[in-house]
């Protein structure tokens, strides 16, 4: 596809990489080292200039447009085979107004750039809690973080978004400019559009927060979830929990090698009050280690980095839950007993709060109801990746029965067409459609968990 690349030389400013480049391997590359996609053109854009340029070009020349942030997304679609691949990476500026409470963001910003500058001023979004992955992915397909409970998904407090369209316009949408393409693209995860600005309301939050994690040893899993469960559907929008089923490292008061579980938690408020909320959650039968204290928030939003860097095969399912009984809990402990390796894990995250409170039709996120979200991920760098996918495939089958419908858009894998319908739900999907074939009939941006227009 050397003409696109000659095409978009003309009035390009940043770098174009294409095939047979010294760095087009590493250019193509995305955290999931199981995605080996081969881009027709890279571009890495400097600016809004650029990006117009290469979905003008994209167009054109008749390429679908790949769009990547920071290149986490799990099913790796930060990259495209074949694609315009629109590089937005580069793009780390982060302007924060702390007497508006605001921060806007350009979209090659990760969780820890977007953090480090919030926190200067003791302000915070909901982000994602891992210090890598990029706001734009996070935010365009939800956003499930530490702050969840409190101050709701990473998209609910998006007020305003530059978006560069298929037809190469540039549309600035908030709630009250162009408000059905700001709904869709609170959760409908970059089918309508390149954003390259994304300003969020910010919240007091830090700069130190109460929170930590307790672990309990693997045999404790049926009454400790349980236990949680119980807990949880009482406690205050303050507390955000997830519990994560896995064989943490490092935990010397944990048998080596063995499934456990870790309950991490964070408390969105003053510590002192803080502490009586998760007294009885510290003070649960079996905890063997606990590390609740105050601590820095932007630390805190760094605990799952370690073990989940780039360069690993990654396989991933999620399902929202409706229900965690008797049953459902035994079928999680069997899958839990069952894990393929040191890094599979399991994680059970609490919602409600917030997150419930935002109405089913505001923004394309769908399943504000669901009080729990499941994911099963299996991590391999050495070995087969079969043990591994074949686990999370296992897991998410026995679970699905106590389904609230459908997956997180976030944390899904490449699914087909119909779980993508899931995601959102068939009468939420077919608006979706309807948004699609207003602002990119033609499928342009097609590489992301696709909403097919009609035509
Ligand atoms: C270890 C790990 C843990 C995670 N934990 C959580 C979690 O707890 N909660 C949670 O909510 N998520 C979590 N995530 C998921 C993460 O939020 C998503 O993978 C997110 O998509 C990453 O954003 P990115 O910009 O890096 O993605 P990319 O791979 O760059 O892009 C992802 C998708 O968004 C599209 N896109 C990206 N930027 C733009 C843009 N500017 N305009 C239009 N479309 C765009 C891409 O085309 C692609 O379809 C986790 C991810 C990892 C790797």
């Amino acid at each position: 596809m050397a003409d696109a690349a000659v095409t978009l030389a003309e009035g390009f400013r940043g770098r174009i990489v294409v095939p047979g480049d010294a760095e087009y391997d590493r250019a193509r590359g995305v955290w999931n080292a199981a995605v080996d996609r081969r881009p027709a053109v890279i571009a890495q854009c400097t600016g809004v200039a650029d990006v117009l340029q290469a979905v003008a070009v994209a167009r054109e020349h008749g390429l679908p447009a790949a769009v990547r942030g920071a290149g986490h997304s799990l099913a790796g679609l930060g990259t495209g085979e074949g694609a315009m691949l629109i590089d937005l990476s580069g793009l780390t500026g982060v302007r924060v107004d702390p007497e508006r409470r605001t921060a806007r963001a350009q979209p090659g910003v990760t969780w820890g750039g977007f953090d480090h500058e919030t926190q200067a001023f003791g302000l915070a979004a909901p982000g994602a809690p891992y210090s890598a992955a990029g706001i734009a992915g996070t935010t365009l397909g939800g956003g499930i973080g530490w702050l969840a409970r409190a101050y709701g998904l990473t998209c609910d407090n998006l007020v305003e978004a530059d978006v560069v369209t298929a037809e190469g316009r540039l549309l600035t949408a908030s709630a009250a400019s162009h408000p059905e393409l700001f709904a869709g693209l609170r959760g409908g995860g970059g089918n309508f559009g390149v954003v390259t600005s994304f300003t969020y309301r910010l919240h007091r939050v830090g700069p130190h927060v109460l929170c930590g994690a307790l672990y309990l040893p693997g045999e404790a899993l049926a009454e400790t979830v349980a236990a949680v469960r119980d807990f949880m559907a009482q406690a205050p929008d303050g507390l955000t929990a997830a519990c994560e089923f896995g064989r943490p490292r490092g935990v010397s008061e944990l048998p080596a090698g063995e499934a456990a579980v870790r309950i991490g938690l964070c408390w969105a408020g003053r510590a002192d009050r803080g502490r009586e909320v998760v007294a009885p959650l510290r003070a649960l039968p079996g905890v063997v280690a606990d590390t609740v204290q105050t601590r820095p928030y932007t630390l805190w939003q760094q605990m799952l980095d370690t073990g989940r860097g780039p360069g690993a095969g990654v396989f991933g399912r999620s399902e929202f839950l409706s229900v965690l009984d008797g049953a459902a809990i035994d079928c999680l402990a069997e899958q839990v007993a069952a894990l393929p390796s040191p890094d599979a894990h399991v994680q059970l995250a609490f919602l409600g709060g917030a997150v419930a409170r935002v109405g089913a039709e505001d923004g394309a996120y769908t399943y504000r109801q669901a009080p729990y979200l499941l994911s099963a991920v299996g991590r391999w760098t050495t070995g087969p990746a079969e043990p591994q996918v074949a686990w999370v495939r296992r897991c998410w089958e026995a679970m699905r029965p106590f389904s609230s419908g459908g997956a997180y858009v976030n944390l899904m894998g490449l699914e087909g067409q119909g779980r993508v319908v899931e995601a959102y739900g068939l009468a939420k999907y077919e608006r979706l459609v309807a948004l699609k074939d207003r602002y990119d009939p033609g499928n342009l941006f097609r590489v992301n968990q696709n909403i097919r227009p009609s035509g």
